[in-house]
This record gives C-alpha cells, sequence and structure tokens, in this order.
C-alpha cells in the first residue's frame, strides 16, 4: 500500500467532545492521580489509549437496532437474530450469550476443567488464565519462543509451536488436557496473528489426541485480515470466508464483543457439542441469566448481532490495522523504539529503550505513560514491572523481560489528526528523555497493583512534586 492514509470508511453524524487542556492543569492531574494512568478520569484526557475493550464508536446501523430490543424474560428476538448471524459467520452450531468475555471464560473453564488438567494455549491473557487456575488446571504457555522477542519481525508470531504441544501430550497424557485454548490474535505479544497453516496443524494434531481446540476469539477478524494480507493463497478470499475457515477448525470459541464484535457490552460461548452446550445452558442460568440473554438486554443482542455483520467489511478493518500501523510507522521513523511487527489493535512503545538510563526497579513504562500525559493528554498503559506484580515466595517484583507502554487504538473512534498529535508528543519526548526521570511506588495495593498503585517522581529537578495523599499518610501513620 502506497498511501500512508487510508480515508475513514464512515462519516460522521455525532460528536462527543473532548478535554482540551493545558500542560499545568495535567502536571496537577497527573499529581493527583499518583501518576498513575488508571487513576485519571476520563474528562481529564486529550486522547483515550488506554484500552480498545468496550471504546469502540457503534454505527447508526447498530443505534437503529437498539431502538428494536425485544426486552422479553425469554426467547427474544434479538437473541435469535444474534443465534443466526453467530451461526452464519463463525459456524459454530451452538452459541450462549454472556455478559462479555470473562463470563464466557467462566462457564468454559467449570464445564471442561478437572483439578490437575493441563490447559494449553499461546501466551496467557490475565481473566482467561484466571478462570482457568481457579478450576484447578494450569495454564501452558506453548507458543513460539520469537512472540517474547519484541525485534524479530515474523509474519505470525502469535503462532503455536507444535513441537511444545507434542511435548506437553507426551508428559502429561492426552486425558489430562480437555482443550487447548488458541487466541486470534495473541493480546499480550503485542496483538500478533496467527496463521491458518498453524490453525489447521494444530487442530489436526489435538483431534488426533481426542482434545478439543477452543479459540479466544476476542480479535478474530483482525487476525483474518492479517491472513489475507500476508498468507499465500488468501490475498483474494474475502474477511468473512477466512473467518469461516478459521472457526472450522475449531470446536467452539469463548468471545468478548467489546473487541471485534464492535460493541460496549457483550460476549458468547459457542461450541459444536450437544453436551457441552447443555451443560453450559445450565451454568448461563446460574451466573449470567437465561440462556436466550445471558446477561445482556435485548438491545445490546442486537447490537452486537449489527456489529458482527460490520465487522467482516474489509473496509473497516484494513481502515482500523493501517490506523496502528501508521502511528507506529511514525514513531518507528523518529527512531522511537516499538515491538514488531505492529499488531492488530496497539502500538507498543519498548520503555527501556526509550529511557535505558531508568532502572527498571524506577518503572520506565510507568514513567513513560505519565510523561506522556503531561506532555499531550494522551492516555496511555504501563505493561511492564508493575502490571507484573511481585514473586508470591520472595517477596521481589517479577522482572519481564517487556517493559511496554501501549497506545490503544479504539475502532472508529480517533481520526489521523488525532494520531498525528499522539506521534508529536511520543517524538517531543523522545527528543527530551535525557530529562525524564524514573518514580517510586509509594502506594501498593496487594492484587492486580497497576490499577490502584501510587507513585511520586524521584527527587531531582522534576517540576511536580507529589503532594502527600491519604495513602500515604496511611503509610506514613
Ligand atoms: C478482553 C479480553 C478477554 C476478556 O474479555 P472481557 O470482555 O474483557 O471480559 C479475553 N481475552 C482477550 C485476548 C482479551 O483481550
Amino acid at each position: 500500500m502506497d498511501r500512508r492514509y487510508v480515508p475513514e470508511p464512515y462519516k460522521i453524524k455525532v460528536v462527543e467532545p473532548i478535554a482540551v487542556t493545558t500542560r499545568d492543569e495535567r502536571d496537577r492531574f497527573i499529581a493527583e492521580a499518583g501518576y498513575n494512568t488508571f487513576l485519571l478520569r476520563s474528562d481529564q484526557c486529550t486522547i483515550d489509549l488506554l484500552t480498545d475493550s468496550g471504546t469502540t464508536a457503534m454505527s447508526d446501523n447498530q443505534w437503529a437496532g437498539m431502538m428494536l430490543g425485544d426486552e422479553a424474560y425469554a426467547g427474544s428476538r434479538n437473541f435469535l437474530h444474534l443465534q443466526e448471524v453467530v451461526r452464519t459467520y463463525y459456524g459454530f452450531r451452538h452459541i450462549v450469550p454472556t455478559h462479555q468475555g470473562r463470563g464466557a471464560e467462566n462457564l468454559l473453564s467449570m464445564i471442561m476443567i478437572k483439578p490437575g488438567d493441563y490447559v494449553p494455549g499461546n501466551m496467557y491473557f490475565t481473566t482467561t488464565r484466571a478462570h482457568q487456575e481457579r478450576n484447578g488446571a494450569t495454564f501452558v504457555d506453548v507458543i513460539v519462543d520469537e512472540a517474547h522477542d519484541p525485534q524479530i519481525e515474523l509474519p505470525f508470531k502469535g503462532n503455536i509451536d507444535l513441537a511444545k504441544l507434542e511435548r506437553l501430550i507426551a508428559e502429561v497424557g492426552a486425558g489430562r488436557i480437555p482443550y487447548l485454548c488458541l487466541a486470534v490474535t495473541v493480546n499480550l505479544a503485542g496483538g500478533q496473528p496467527v496463521s491458518m497453516a498453524n490453525m489447521r496443524a494444530v487442530y489436526r494434531l489435538c483431534a488426533a489426541h481426542g482434545i478439543k481446540v477452543m479459540y479466544d476469539a476476542t480479535r478474530c477478524i483482525e487476525n483474518a485480515y492479517f491472513i489475507k494480507m500476508r498468507e499465500e493463497g488468501y490475498a483474494e478470499a474475502s474477511i468473512a470466508a477466512i473467518l469461516k475457515e478459521m472457526m472450522s477448525y475449531a470446536d467452539g470459541c469463548t468471545m468478548s464483543g467489546k473487541k471485534d464484535c464492535l460493541v460496549n457490552i457483550g460476549g458468547f460461548l459457542c461450541m459444536n457439542d450437544d453436551d457441552l452446550y447443555q451443560k453450559a445452558s445450565e451454568l448461563v442460568v446460574l451466573f449470567e441469566g437465561m440462556p436466550s440473554y445471558g446477561g445482556l438486554a435485548g438491545r445490546d443482542m442486537e447490537a452486537m448481532a449489527r456489529g458482527i455483520v460490520e465487522s467482516v467489511d474489509y473496509n473497516y478493518v484494513h481502515h482500523r490495522v493501517t490506523q496502528c500501523r501508521y502511528l507506529a510507522d511514525r514513531l518507528d521513523e523518529a527512531g522511537i523504539p516499538v515491538v514488531k511487527p505492529t499488531g492488530g489493535h496497539a502500538v507498543f512503545i519498548d520503555a527501556k529503550a526509550f529511557l535505558p538510563h531508568i532502572p527498571q526497579d524506577r518503572f520506565p513504562a510507568q514513567t513513560l505513560a505519565a510523561e506522556l500525559y503531561v506532555e499531550a493528554g494522551v492516555r496511555a498503559m504501563e505493561r511492564g514491572i508493575v502490571s507484573a506484580g511481585r514473586n508470591r515466595e520472595t517477596g521481589d517484583h517479577h522482572r519481564p523481560k517487556l517493559e511496554l507502554v501501549r497506545l490503544t487504538i479504539p475502532r472508529r473512534v480517533y481520526t489521523y489528526a488525532h494520531l498525528d498529535t499522539v506521534a508529536e508528543a511520543c517524538i517531543a519526548l523522545h527528543r527530551r528523555r535525557d530529562t525524564i526521570r524514573g518514580l517510586e511506588m509509594v502506594y501498593e495495593p496487594k492484587v492486580l497493583r497497576f490499577f490502584t498503585a501510587r507513585f511520586q517522581p524521584l527527587a531531582g529537578p522534576t517540576k511536580v512534586k507529589a503532594r502527600p495523599t491519604a495513602q500515604l499518610v496511611e503509610l506514613a501513620g
């Protein structure tokens, strides 16, 4: 593709004003938030790249569908529509709606896992692994080694290493592996896709051992796009045809509709097996609601059904993935270290390489995210030592190899001018990177600390002084 800009395949009908703030205000806001972007208020952010989850802009057609919500307790026509659309585009026989992806993960883990089981997967995702472990399984990472290296350029860095999978089967026995969880694309590897050839091979190998294959289909549309662009034999295939073939190499899937189904809330669990469906529909009543609504309003199911149809439009996904690549290319050209190749939903800055003078215990990625907010009101997320937490036995920090700042692009929300603003802010920070100092943690929650931990700048010529907060006073006292 020669053009760097892909014109938006939509025009703007409704606008939502965003905050325009001064640097002095942002200095104050980030100090009040304890230098943690999770603790900023949304109305303090000019460009919010915290996540692509549930942040999608819905279409006029989806909003119109919301007015056709059939809020009957059972047998809503919107459920029937959703069921028909999922059968058409994903190809599974049974669908159980859930309030979001983790609701589906909860049901799947409960109906398939026995204590002592193993669940292999291509890198973990936080909620997916938590549900597997909660039900007594051990997660085993069987992704290709290259996925852990931010600088290796491979077209399908999310692939499963079949040798690792075979080794696990030989070690623990197929009887203790109820299913393999294949994520398409791999979020924690930077949105890296899985090839069709790999899906086919994994499915064959698992079928030969009686192991089911369940996809984490959260970003399956972006994965289908990468197959079309990169895998031999698919250049002419439609996104819908690729999606259908991908799903034919699985026995079912969990889905977070908040990502590739283009809605703000919703999810589902699919399977072909009648017996598993029976079990899932018994449990969904306990955790989500009737099997015909699973924690969703009729209008939400209608929006998701319509979102699925829109998601397989090539122009939509081409624009989306190109936006990510555009931002990454602008940073790369300016000498800013980014994870390669660029995935489908975000750009990851390598904070260790950006701020080599800040040791990992001084939280380089957390520091960079805070500085980026002060620079231009851009909210990003730390994915490094703070997110990794502490080792339960030694009490020391986990020190992950990757110390990243994630700039996540919401679907259909921002324009290229917004992305230019983000790129220019990163470039300005990079020019004055030597002046950036690290942080120290002054409040640390015991679990999932990245959400609410508080920091203050290390002593030095940093402009902002943290004022004592309630937590600081508590710690001091
Ligand atoms: C977001 C996400 C989930 C969980 O979905 P929720 O809708 O947030 O509950 C599962 N897997 C992946 C890869 C995700 O990105």
